[in-house]
Formats: C-alpha cells, structure tokens, sequence
C-alpha cells in the first residue's frame, strides 16, 4: 500500500495554543475544570483526565474561586459574568480567530446590522457567538433554516463558525444572497486559513488515492468537514480516532491518502502511517 501524507493536517495554532495554556496550568500544579472540552478530541481527552483534569458541563460543577479553563471555542459572556459573579479564576484557551467572530458579532449589532450566522446548532463555537446578542442573530446550518430569518431588518450580515465546508458554505451564502441582496459579508471570511487549508490538501489527496483515512473524532467539527470533502471526490473516506477503528477493507486499497483533524495529534498518525504500511506486509 502507497501511503499519501497530507499537508497540512492536525494541530492547528488555535489547539496547540489551547494545549499549551493547559499544560503550563498542569505544570503550576493548578487544580483544573474546563468547559466542555478543550478540544474536540477523545484522546486528548483522556490524557487529561488521566492528569486531573475535571472537565464539565455547567460551571456550577467547580467550587468558588476554582479554576476554570475555557475552551478554543469560545464561551458566551453570559458564561463570563457567571464566572466572575462565582469569583472563579479564568484561564481563556479561546482561538484568536473565534474571539474575532465574536468582536464582529459585537460590532454589526452595535451598527443595527441583523446576523445571519452560519453554523452548526448544537456547537459551543455557535452557542458563544450567539450569546454576544441572542436578540440579533438567526443561526443557520442550511437551507431548511433559511426561512427562520426574519425578514423585517434594514440590513443583514453573514458570520460563520469557523470550521465549514468551504464549498457548501459559499453555496449557502450564495442562496440567502438571492433572498436578501444587501448582505454584508466579513471582509475577512470567518472560516480560518487552518480549515481552508486542510479541505483543499484533503481534496488534492483524495484526487490521487482511492480512499481517504482522516484521524480525528467524530465531535470535531472541522474533522467532520474533511470527511465530507473526500466524500465530495468520490472517494469512500474513514474518520476514525486511531488506527484501531479502521475497518478490515481498508486493505484492499493500494494508494490510500492520510490526514487528521485540527484537534488530532501527531503521534495518532504516525501510528495510523506505520500501521497501513505494514498491513499489506
Ligand atoms: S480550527 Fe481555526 S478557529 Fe478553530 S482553533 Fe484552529 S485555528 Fe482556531
């Protein structure tokens, strides 16, 4: 089996800053909880637990003037002024590029201007953009949401999460633009350079091999998104958060091409490499 790396794939900066501002916490013997998951990430995950780290759902599950990590994500300020109001100690692990969705959000709203954020419901990243100004975003993740904009704004802004499929979200974007022609686009687009650039080397891979493996978890959602893109080629595409999960057909190909999410580390491929490699021994 011929074994394509793709370039770039894993640990973005927005994860690897997360990372490090929770390993040098560790390192201060700090007793942790973080909000939901650092990253999207099992492994990662355990690792942390097996360290001490509490992660949690509600912060009301850390004790007064705890320590509480947020997430890449991003949280709500509404999740800030609890924090605050509980006296707990802050360590903000979010991305720079989210927190920039977040001051845009902010800043259309200040302007009278209606966001249209494109995003995935049930996701932290969405959930935290949308507590900046409930009272002024719709959010959307396809075109069975469009008619939940209302119709009755001066003006409308499109922000997104900024982990999409470049390909649908510029297609969505395209239809709510026939529907509402004056919409604002961020001059920068929101979806960051780390996600573009590993969609376009998880297309240009799948154009040469015959099937895709993409190591991440499945809760991640630019992982996710890269799946869709191999699928979008045609070729059959495996995200799986190491080589164990792969199934027993994956060795009937003979080129097969070898990514990983924002939150997946290195050591997860390099493992999944050594493994395709000597499966056709
Ligand atoms: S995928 Fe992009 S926005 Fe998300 S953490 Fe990484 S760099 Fe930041």
């Amino acid at each position: 089996m011929q074994v394509f790396l793709s370039e770039p794939r894993g640990f973005c900066n927005g994860v690897q800053n997360a990372l490090n501002l929770l390993d040098e916490a560790l390192a201060k013997k700090l007793k942790l909880s973080v909000l939901n998951e650092i990253v999207h990430n099992k492994t990662i995950i355990k690792n942390y637990q097996d360290k001490g780290v509490v992660f949690v759902k509600d912060l009301k599950a850390v004790p007064n003037g705890g320590h509480i990590v947020f997430s890449a994500h991003g949280v709500a300020p509404d999740i800030r002024r609890q924090a605050a109001e509980r006296n707990l100690q802050i360590i903000d692990a979010t991305c720079p590029l989210v927190k920039k969705v977040h001051r845009e959000a902010l800043g259309f709203t200040k302007h009278g201007v209606y966001i249209i954020y494109i995003g995935h419901h049930k996701h932290e990243e969405a959930a935290g953009v949308y507590g900046e100004a409930p009272q002024n975003i719709t959010i959307i993740e396809n075109s069975a949401d469009i008619p939940l904009i209302p119709r009755d704004k001066k003006q409308y802004a499109a922000l997104t999460q900024t982990t999409l499929n470049i390909t649908e979200t510029a297609g969505l974007i395209a239809q709510i633009k026939k529907i509402f022609p004056g919409l604002i686009e961020p001059a920068q687009k929101d979806i960051c350079y780390a996600t573009a650039a590993r969609q376009e080397a998880a297309r240009n891979i799948a154009a040469k091999t015959e099937a895709v493996v993409i190591i991440g978890s499945r809760n991640s959602s630019n992982s996710a998104r890269l799946k869709e893109v191999v699928e979008a080629q045609g070729r059959p595409a495996y995200l799986v958060d190491n080589y164990r999960e792969l199934p027993a057909e994956i060795k009937q190909y003979s080129k097969v091409g070898l990514t990983a999410g924002a939150s997946a580390p290195e050591y997860l491929v390099r493992e999944c490499l050594a493994f395709l490699q000597n499966a056709m021994l």
